[in-house]
């Protein structure tokens, strides 16, 4: 029977793994948990069945899935483990990870006979709560097909290119939505002080082309309310724009709005905080003008 791992239950890590439970509990396998503080692996075995594990004893798994705030974690966590994966094992990093580290990650596994796929994944821990991730995946197309049906945490799974390309389009796609939510913060600001009713300019903007998940969702549910609920924490969100500015770079591309969002939003992290959400960037935003977006 199959084996699965899972390395770090963070606000994703957390229901993804809980859907890996449910998955191996319905098809006989089993589904091994580790976290850095143990207790959080205890209380979700305790929750879903999943079962707590030294980080030796993961080596043994099928497939070793980790979701850890960056790749640095991951690297820390390939040292830890060193030699003793198995050959024949699958690697699914669904960190938002730089796209460099994942190949030189890759090309170390694979010494070991280790495959690895960068498969970083969108939807927030709601969307991992209830299976509806979508999954951006780079590397081999055979070693996606042996791994596929252990997905359970996904509604939709997208090959993108070879090792690193999955994490280069998370990168790009993250940092298309810091771009709406600052430029959507401004415009409110903007209006903010002239008098217009924001509630009132947001139902008309979300009824006209001006639109986005920033201004249909985040904006009306985190901002308005002034309730800025972590989910996603904004040094993570300022982290992707830095790949995605990475991103850019290598590939010599012409890119001034999403580097210079990448900015905005290292500068937010740094005087708002990186352990606020992400929503309260626009906390930036309103000191540099003066009011406040509700
Ligand atoms: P969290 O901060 O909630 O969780 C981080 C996890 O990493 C925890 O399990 C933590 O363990 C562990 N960890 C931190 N440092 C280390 C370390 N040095 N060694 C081992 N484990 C470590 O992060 P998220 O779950 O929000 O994010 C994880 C990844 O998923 C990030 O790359 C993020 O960008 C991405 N992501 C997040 C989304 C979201 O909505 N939150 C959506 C899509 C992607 P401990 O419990 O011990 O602190």
């Amino acid at each position: 029977s199959r084996t699965l791992a899972f390395l770090g239950l963070g606000a994703m890590g957390w229901p993804m793994a809980a859907q890996l439970a449910r998955h191996t509990k319905e098809t006989g396998g089993r589904t091994l948990v580790w976290n850095r503080t143990q207790a959080k692996a205890d209380a979700h075995a305790r929750e879903f069945g999943s079962e707590a594990a030294a980080l030796p004893e993961v080596a043994a798994a099928d497939v070793i899935f980790s979701c850890l705030p960056t790749s640095a974690e991951v690297d820390e966590v390939l040292t830890a483990l060193g030699g003793q994966l198995r050959a024949g094992a699958v690697w699914v990093d669904c960190t938002s990870g730089q796209p460099e580290a994942a190949r030189r990650q890759a090309a170390g596994l694979a010494g070991r006979g280790v495959a690895f796929l960068d498969a970083p994944v969108s939807g927030g821990p709601g969307g991992a709560a209830a299976g509806k991730l979508t999954v951006m995946v780079g590397g081999d197309t055979a070693v996606l097909e042996r791994v596929r049906a252990d997905l359970a945490f996904a509604a939709k799974v997208v090959h993108v290119g070879d090792v690193g390309a999955g994490f280069a389009v998370k990168a790009i796609n993250n940092t298309l939505m810091a771009v709406n939510m600052w430029a959507a913060g401004e415009g409110l600001a903007a209006l903010a002080r002239t008098g217009v009713d924001l509630h009132a300019a947001l139902d008309v903007i979300n009824a006209s082309s001006g639109r986005s998940y920033p201004t249909e969702a985040l904006i009306p549910q985190r901002v308005l309310t002034r309730e800025f609920p972590v989910t996603f924490q904004l040094g993570l969100l300022a982290k992707d724009a830095g790949i995605a500015a990475e991103v850019v770079q290598d590939a010599r591309a012409s890119a001034p709005v999403l580097t210079q969002v990448a900015a905005l939003y290292r500068a937010a992290a740094h005087s708002i905080g990186a352990e606020a959400d992400y929503s309260a960037a626009l906390k930036l935003v309103e000191q540099m003008n003066g009011t406040e977006i509700k």
